[in-house]
């Protein structure tokens, strides 16, 4: 059960502990999530910059100005109807639209990327709806609306977007269609873990300042790709004023973006309230198996059971002789997450049969075992932001190599993940794991540019992922 508040002073106190991060002026009710996060989560230790915090709120401004329904969004609609170019009555402002693409931890991903974009470009993002979108998360900007409108004059092509497209920015620059005195209205940008080449030059300087005029850009991506951002020199400048800590993109910005809707929050709450809020300490695990078939195989088992113990996260069970036994023992929790039940089972199996060396006691909770990933099934996807959510709530966290749901996770709760390698030949690797460098999501298949060769040597905060040298990531 959630603690009776008084508003007022909890909105108070949440504004404090969020150091100015989060808009005001919502309707409370609404979204409880907004104001009811600080009673589940710690504050967090890291502060957004106060060039942030005014980005921002100026962000905020913007977006009200331009956003759906304002003469202004009426007026950039208008150029989208003529001949696809631009005419000089178009107005001020510029938008960048964000599509969703894969799983939710991918959505998640790909949009802080385009938020990021958005904030460095002064662009507007809004988000397309058609899919659950409204059922996960609230409107994150006050005053106005994150959505798409579905009289969006490019509403029917979306899904016709993509490399074999006219518009296709990639496919633009492959077939020398760019032309500087004929700008388009509007450019689709094509970022996935195997964009080509020319798809990458979006992330070339030069590239950005033909761009800029585009005054509607529409991406799909299903990657992380605020560090190749990092790498293009002028956005370098204005990134490091917003973020002086490089690794805490992710973790601001999306406490920024996303709150949970009521039906999402209530599974939340109720998981931590009744499973992990009487624990001493929460370790989080998140198990996410890639083979194909998929589901449980001694051989991961093992490799949680390795990592775990190796790690000092879980106890070891106790031999006959060297139980410790203690009148007021520590309760661990471990919240469990997978798509297969087989895993938790097994691990609550073990601390039933036999006492752990420390006496500890550990209490295994997984909340849901869908089995298969139903992507775009409304509660389905409510249970797994739910999980992501909740995973962000422990103390410490096991996630699995190149997981984006265990992404988000450490990201939004600012926690330094054990990384479970991915098993060769069904077998445990050794190490079963290892450490994260920094809570930033790695950017899977980095899509780095030949113009960022240089950059990338001389900007010490971007590194090759741990767990994948084909990724980059802020640290
Ligand atoms: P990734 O594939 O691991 O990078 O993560 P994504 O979130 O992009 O896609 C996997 C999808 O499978 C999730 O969005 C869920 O729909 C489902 N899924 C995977 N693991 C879990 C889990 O632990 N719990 C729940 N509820 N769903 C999961």
């Amino acid at each position: 059960l959630l603690p009776s508040y008084n508003i007022s002073n909890l909105n108070k106190s949440h504004l404090t502990t969020t150091g100015g991060l989060f808009a005001t002026g919502f309707d409370e009710e609404s979204c409880l999530s907004r104001y009811h996060q600080s009673s589940l989560r710690k504050p967090s230790p890291f502060k957004p910059s106060t060039n942030l915090v005014s980005k921002l709120r100026s962000y905020e401004m913007l977006h009200k100005r331009c956003g759906p329904g304002s003469d202004a969004y009426k007026r950039a609609t208008k150029q989208l109807g003529n001949n696809n170019l631009i005419n000089s009555n178009g107005g001020d402002c510029q938008y960048v639209v964000w599509t969703p693409m894969f799983g939710l931890g991918n959505r998640i991903l790909s949009m802080v990327s385009v938020f990021t974009y958005a904030l460095i470009t002064d662009r507007v993002m809004l988000v397309d709806q058609r899919n659950d979108i409204t059922d996960l998360f609230c409107e994150p900007f006050p005053g106005t609306s994150w959505l798409l409108p579905s009289d969006f004059p490019l509403t029917d092509q979306i899904d016709s977007f993509n490399r074999t497209h006219s518009h296709c920015y990639g496919t633009m620059l492959k077939n020398h269609t760019v032309n500087s005195t004929r700008t388009p209205s509007h450019l689709y940008i094509d970022i996935f873990h195997d964009s080509r080449d020319h798809d990458k030059m979006f992330f070339c300087e030069e590239n950005q300042s033909f761009i800029k005029n585009i005054p509607w850009l529409v991406v799909k991506s299903n990657l992380y790709y605020a560090p190749s951002l990092w790498l293009i020199p002028s956005f370098q400048t204005k990134l490091i004023k917003l973020f002086p800590q490089k690794d805490t993109v992710f973790h601001h910005l999306s406490h920024y973006l996303f709150h949970p809707t009521n039906q999402v929050w209530g599974m939340v709450t109720r998981s931590y309230n009744a499973y992990l809020s009487r624990a001493d300490e929460v370790l989080g695990l998140q198990i996410r198996v890639f083979s194909t078939p998929s589901g449980y195989f001694q051989h991961v088992m093992d490799q949680i059971v390795s990592c775990t113990q190796r790690e000092k996260l879980l106890p070891e069970l106790a031999t006959k002789g060297s139980q410790n036994i203690t009148k007021t023992p520590r309760l661990k929790a471990v919240l469990v997450t997978s798509l297969h039940p087989e895993y938790s089972d097994e691990l609550k199996n073990m601390f039933l049969e036999r006492p752990s060396s420390t006496g500890e006691l550990i209490e295994v909770y997984q909340p849901s075992g869908e089995r298969v990933q139903q992507t775009d099934k409304k509660l389905h996807d409510q249970k797994a932001l739910a999980e992501i959510y909740l995973l962000s709530l422990t103390d410490k966290l096991v996630t699995s190599t190149r997981s984006t749901f265990g992404y988000v996770a450490q990201g939004l709760g600012g926690l330094k993940p054990w990384i479970l390698y991915e098993p060769r030949h069904k077998k445990a690797p050794d190490p079963p794991c290892v450490r994260a460098m920094s809570m930033e999501p790695c950017s899977l298949k980095a899509p780095i540019s030949a113009c960022q060769a240089e950059t990338i040597k001389t900007t010490p905060f971007v590194k090759y992922c741990e767990d994948r040298i084909t990724g980059i990531k802020l640290v």
